[in-house]
């Protein structure tokens, strides 16, 4: 009998066949972490060195699905907003944590916002179901796995004498992705060709606040073969200078921050040639799967990222990627100390895993 030292659950059962008797309520549990960053993380917006989180477990009949909730500062969630929020749920009224659609739609409800907090709900039921059915996560949704998907990691931005480090640090990995949208934006792209001639993303984190300018960074950026470029322009930009630049971009533009949810992708269809999925912003896996679907029918790009997380939310995201055109899926890589077993990567790419549910490893 193996009894996990985090949940306390004989984990012997966790693929034992699941039949439902009597009555057996979902039960939730959460615990708050903070996860360390190995380097300092600077982006256009400011530099942290640590992202908090909510760790949660959702059990039925001894079987135990885990979530996360990430909480970088720059989206409003804390702590403190997720433990009100998933306190105010009475999940004990679903006996039968199939009825996915039904229980998220409720979870949905409790409140506005707090898109994290239900991705930490969402995370831990598909974990469950995929556990209870036998099935990885990616079997459930129906995606199949195809050609390798290479992940980029993330080079923050730093001061420029710790550029060359990073990328020492990045050697297993086949692209980066560069935060830019700073004053330095071209010595920094200057030093990471200088350094490497690996495959380049751009995220300007909203840094360039006059469409010509971003028009200029765009070109100098294809010019140092940079294949895609996230949120160039702020959020709440004018529309019509970001259509502007879309028709001119010589690079395929996508919206990181401009897009959280699916009722977001009609207007980003206007604006950006793509988005950039992450369950943290789209409520969880669900929602997720049905925006990647409805994005291709858009003719949009889709990337699908994270924030800074553990392995958790980071291999939730993972069952989906192979449906992306990008992949960037580094975050559990970011920090030092997660709390579960790191995500495989093999040849740069995150193993999309084979086990039942999320496939964590404790
Ligand atoms: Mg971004």
């Amino acid at each position: 009998m193996t009894i996990c030292a985090i949940c306390g659950i004989n984990s012997d059962n966790i693929n034992s066949e699941y039949f439902s008797a009597n009555f057996y309520p979902l039960k939730l549990r959460f615990s708050l972490y903070t996860l360390q960053l190995k380097n300092p993380f600077g982006l256009a917006h400011g530099t942290r060195n640590s992202t908090a989180i909510v760790l949660t477990q959702l059990e039925h009949k001894g079987i135990v699905g885990f979530g996360e909730a990430s909480l970088p500062p720059y989206h409003g969630e804390t702590q403190q907003s997720v433990v009100r929020f998933l306190s105010a749920l009475t999940l004990e009224k679903f006996e039968n944590p199939l009825e996915t659609e039904k229980i998220l739609k409720y979870v949905n409800a409790i409140a506005p916002g707090n898109n994290a907090a239900k991705a930490s709900v969402d995370i831990a039921l598909h974990d469950l179901i995929g556990k209870m059915l036998n099935k990885p996560c990616h079997e459930y949704f129906g995606v199949k796995l195809t050609d390798k998907k290479y992940s980029s990691y993330t080079i923050a931005i730093d001061e420029l004498k710790t550029i060359s480090q990073k990328i020492k640090e990045a050697k297993e990995f086949k692209i980066l992705k560069i935060k830019l949208g700073t004053r330095d934006d071209e010595k920094i792209v200057h030093i990471v060709k200088n350094e490497c001639n690996k495959k380049l993303y751009a995220d300007a984190n909203q840094g360039w606040s006059d469409k010509s300018m971003a028009l200029e960074m765009l070109h100098m950026l294809k010019e140092n073969n940079f294949e895609v470029v996230e949120q160039p322009m702020p959020v709440d930009c004018e529309d019509d200078d970001m259509r502007w630049l879309k028709e001119k971009s010589p690079l395929p533009l996508l919206a990181d921050e401009a897009v959280k949810r699916y009722s977001d992708l009609e207007k980003a269809q206007e604006l950006f040639h793509g988005i950039n999925i992450k369950l943290m912003k789209s409520t969880g896996m669900a929602e997720a799967h049905k925006m990647i679907l409805r994005a291709r029918e858009l003719n949009l790009k889709v990337m699908i990222g994270c924030m800074t997380e553990s392995s958790c939310a980071i291999l939730a995201a993972a069952h989906l990627s192979p449906l992306a055109d990008y992949v960037d899926l580094d975050g559990a890589f970011l920090v030092s100390n997660n709390p579960f077993k790191n995500p495989e990567l093999r040849d740069g790419c995150i193993v999309v895993p084979e086990k039942p549910g999320v496939g964590l490893e404790l």
